[in-house]
């Protein structure tokens, strides 16, 4: 017996395609989007839609489209063999569960429930690959149920190494990548070819160097550009292709540069542990009208890993170096420093005044790193306010007042 109904093709009982936001399949609504405002409401728009109106224009345009789990995956793969990559980041608040509960159990996140929700309600249909990434046990049985209720897709579980130390870690990650490769292939229907890895290998370099000036930018004038509206900005790379994206960064960087705003007596804060499951924007939003400016943050990590990736030689071998080497130190990352020192140094390195540990309720990867984190703090006398959130909170009159006494704690002390 089918533990959950899923839509098909051809299952008269599925439930009604979902619609929501339409554009042209070469998203040119979004292309000629110029402003700063602009561009952030409809990245807004865009991300509570969970029904991925620009998966399901490119695919109506001929095009495929490819899933992908957060943390890290590499993405310019799909990109080089002309797939649309597209990150699922869950449901958000608007997505209620109704079926999802009957698979999963009660105690877990709820980026989960929500990602087998989208699926199970056909909302996911525009996709013909699903790649997980080992991170914790649930994305692990999430490619394995996927696998199970989407039998014409692809289904992809990523190993990631966990030493980087080893001379084996380089090639490790490469034949990973080629039996993403080999997959990703019958999707697009398009053989690899390494110089188109090495054209998207760079297309993904401008944007992440726009996407690094646009944070840098936020670290020293925070008041020129708040982190709700980098946050959108960011999410937008998302569900649009990294081409469409990096004008609008571009026009982004320019507006926000020459903005004149009074600098506010806020306090600067870190915000640590939502790297995989996000907020709702009503609580993004909370934390800076309580006082606080986010100078650094976790919330999306997809194209912080690196800050270059070479582009002469083996594109292959190259992306895999570049994860490799990476300094990024999250809760789903063993790197060589201890957890501790690297939360003292990147306290520093973002000139914060205190940490904001922002972690989704059960997530055992983020909260297993708070203990450690704290420790670290508390030598350094470095203060710190812990809140937890789900995708679906409605309110936050508590967390309004955490946030509030966190930051009179701080300015006053
Ligand atoms: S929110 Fe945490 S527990 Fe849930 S899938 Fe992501 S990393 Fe795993």
């Amino acid at each position: 017996m089918a533990l959950v109904q899923i839509r098909s093709p051809g299952n008269e009982d599925a439930l009604a395609a979902p619609s929501g936001l339409a554009f042209s399949p070469d998203l040119r609504e979004i292309r000629a989007l110029r402003g700063l405002d602009e561009t952030v409401r409809m990245a807004r728009e865009l991300i509570q839609d969970n029904t991925f109106p620009t998966a399901r224009a490119w695919v109506k345009g001929g095009g495929h489209a490819a899933a992908f789990f957060p943390v890290y995956t590499p993405q310019e793969l799909a990109h080089a063999l002309g797939l649309l990559p597209v990150t699922l980041h869950g449901g958000g608040e608007e997505l209620e569960i109704t079926h999802a509960d009957a698979a999963l159990g009660s105690f877990l996140c709820s980026i989960s429930k929500s990602t087998l929700e989208l699926a199970i309600t056909g909302r996911l249909d525009p996709f013909g690959a699903f790649v997980f990434p080992y991170i914790c046990d649930v994305s692990r049985n999430l490619e394995g149920i996927f696998s199970r209720l989407r039998p014409n897709a692809v289904t992809h579980m990523l190993h990631l190494p966990q030493n980087f130390t080893s001379s084996a870690a380089v090639p490790f990650l490469v034949a990973e990548y080629r039996r993403l490769l080999e997959k990703l292939e019958r999707v697009a229907k398009e053989k690899y070819d390494p110089s188109a890895l090495t054209d998207s290998l760079q297309v993904y370099q401008q944007n992440r160097d726009l996407l690094r000036q646009l944070t840098e930018l936020r670290r020293k004038e925070p008041w020129k550009l708040p982190s709700t509206e980098l946050y959108f900005l960011e999410r937008l790379g998302d569900l649009v292709p990294a081409e469409v994206q990096t004008p609008l960064l571009r026009h982004a960087l320019d507006e926000a540069r020459e903005r004149s705003r009074p600098k506010r007596d806020a306090v600067r804060v870190l915000v640590v542990g939502p790297f995989c499951e996000q907020p709702t924007p009503d609580l993004l939003a909370l934390i800076e009208e309580a006082g606080c400016y986010v100078v650094g943050d976790e919330f999306n990590m997809l194209r912080r890993w690196t800050p270059k990736v070479e582009l002469s030689g083996d594109p292959l071998e190259n992306l895999a170096r570049a994860y490799i080497e990476s300094k990024v130190d999250i809760g789903v990352r063993a790197t060589p420093m201890p957890k501790g020192e690297s939360i003292v140094a990147r306290v520093g390195e973002s000139e914060a005044q205190g940490v904001l540990f922002l972690t989704a309720k059960f997530c055992e990867p983020a909260l297993e790193d708070v203990v450690l984190y704290r420790r670290g703090l508390e030598e350094k006398k470095v203060p710190y306010l812990h809140l937890e959130f789900e995708e679906k909170s409605t309110s936050y009159e508590q967390s309004r007042l955490q946030v509030e006494t966190f930051v009179e704690s701080v300015l006053f002390d």
